[in-house]
């Protein structure tokens, strides 16, 4: 199938053109013609499949034939995704397609002032691109309104629900006017997705594509067993050899990335981190010139690395391997994109063989082994485990507590922290007894093998008291 047979209007294909597009990719050819027609679509695609100009195109399309009275410009179509980097990379490419048009677009997203933001919305726009907090902090603020909004783009869904944002996500849609098209895309399905897709979608069209190449198969993968110590000299020896002309090394710490970049700075290898203590600006300039090719080398813990899209990667690096195999797949799928191929290179000390193990049994291939470099393994054991310091592990469970995207998270946003009173697992976990007098009476209440005692010093409800 070829563009042209999509009835898209003679601006877009002009735009697409100029960008090499030669024919539309399987989602894009499955959801833009009912999309046109104002039907709503169900998509199970992630990024890399095209599925960004699947919905783009006939939203420009649909607005084009619908344009606001001069002077008067409503936001038409909204795109809420999770991330500031997908939100951005989306709005590139709706001013990207929509170069030939006269319609406005505009994309608003949290961690950077809302000024220059603000500004743009309040000269009209007709395509916003969001991410939930900003826009309900915006829509709070009487500084936007979305009652004119006809098409409605939930991207990513699942990872919305993996980070926490769809109670925002729901309080936008409360906020959408009932008669609206709406596009669903999600990479997975899960059962909360699916009823949300069944609450928002009338008579969806379903189209599903798996991504146009599985890594595993385009992609050039090795393994080397090398100690802790040595992974920077490796690197800093790989990243020297002249086929590397773009690397995305991953680590799965933010110290562990800003250690990487200090330890490549020492020996003149120029790097940058992006991860989630970084300022959005300090990020998106990382990002920006690692795109244009400024920038060789870019460290990224997975968190940050979501959405990133970087057309013509040639390396992944992976600093230390992931402890879930399903990461592995995606990270080196960040390489041979487009049917191209590229290298994903992998170290692995001795603690992390399990991890290993566990990836070649997903992609259910042997990662073949360099053995012949200057920095073999030399440690075969395990180091034994030593216990954590208390005062270690209250540190760590006070820093997964501020952060949103621990699993456990337990910010203002997301749990109340009443919450830990609720939960019997977690109360000793996060609230120590007041006083010596409280932690006694925990004391004694185990030497009386679980019989009543009334409680003198003790907040927690009697209805939560466990042995
Ligand atoms: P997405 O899945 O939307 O993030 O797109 C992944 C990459 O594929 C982006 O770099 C797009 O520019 C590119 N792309 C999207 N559609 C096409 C197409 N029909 N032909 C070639 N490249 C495309």
């Amino acid at each position: 199938m070829k563009f042209e047979q999509l009835n898209l209007a003679a601006p877009i294909l002009k735009a697409i053109k100029e960008m090499g597009y030669e024919k539309p990719s399987p989602i894009q050819e499955q959801a833009i013609p009912p999309a046109l027609l104002g039907q709503d679509v169900l998509g199970c695609a992630q990024t890399g499949t095209g599925k960004t100009a699947a919905f783009a195109l006939p939203i420009i399309q649909r607005v084009l034939n619908n344009p606001s009275i001069k002077g008067n410009r409503k936001i038409q179509a909204l795109i809420l995704t999770p991330t500031r980097e997908l939100a951005l990379q989306i709005y590139e490419s709706f001013e990207a397609y929509g170069k030939y048009t006269r319609l406005r677009s505009c994309v608003i997203f949290g961690g950077v002032s809302q000024t220059p933001q603000v500004e743009k919305l309040r000269r009209g726009v007709d395509i916003l691109v969001a991410t939930p907090g900003r826009l309900n902090d915006l829509i709070g603020q009487q500084l936007l309104d979305i009652r004119d909004v006809s098409i409605f783009v939930l991207d990513e869904a699942d990872r919305m629900l993996d980070m926490g944002f769809i109670q925002d996500v729901r309080k936008v849609i409360r906020l959408l006017p009932q008669e609206r098209q709406t596009l669903f895309f999600s990479a997975t399905m899960p059962k909360e997705i699916t009823e949300l897709a069944d609450s928002l979608l009338s008579n969806p069209v379903k189209v599903e594509v798996v991504p146009a190449a599985t890594p595993v198969e385009l992609i050039d993968q090795s393994v080397y067993f090398v100690d802790k110590a040595n992974k920077r000299n490796l690197l800093a020896m790989l990243l020297e050899e002249p086929q590397v002309e773009s690397a995305l090394v991953f680590t799965r710490t933010k110290h562990g990335a800003d250690r990487v970049v200090r330890e490549l700075g020492r020996v003149g290898i120029k790097a940058q981190a992006i991860h989630g203590d970084k300022s959005q600006n300090a990020r998106q300039m990382a990002l920006t010139s690692f795109k244009k090719g400024a920038l060789k080398v870019l460290v990224a813990t997975d968190i940050a690395a979501r959405g990133i899209d970087v057309e013509e990667l040639s390396h992944v690096f992976n600093y230390d391997l992931p402890n879930i195999p399903e990461t592995y797949v995606h990270r080196i799928g960040r390489t041979g994109r487009a049917g191209m191929s590229g290298t994903a290179i992998s170290f692995c000390d001795i603690e992390e063989k399990p991890y290993l193990a566990d990836i070649e049994r997903l992609i259910r291939k042997k990662i073949p082994v360099v053995a012949d470099h200057p920095y073999p393994m030399e440690i075969f054991e395990l180091p034994v485990k030593q216990p954590v310091p208390r005062h270690v592990r209250n540190q760590r469970a006070a820093a997964e507590r501020k952060n949103p995207y621990h699993p456990r998270a337990k910010t203002a946003d997301f749990q109340p922290k009443e919450a830990a009173y609720d939960d019997n697992s977690k109360w000793n976990r996060f609230e120590k007894p007041k006083s010596k007098k409280s932690s006694h009476y925990f004391r004694n209440r185990n030497d009386n093998n679980g019989k009543k005692q009334v409680s003198s010093g003790g907040k927690r409800p009697s209805n939560q008291r466990q042995g």
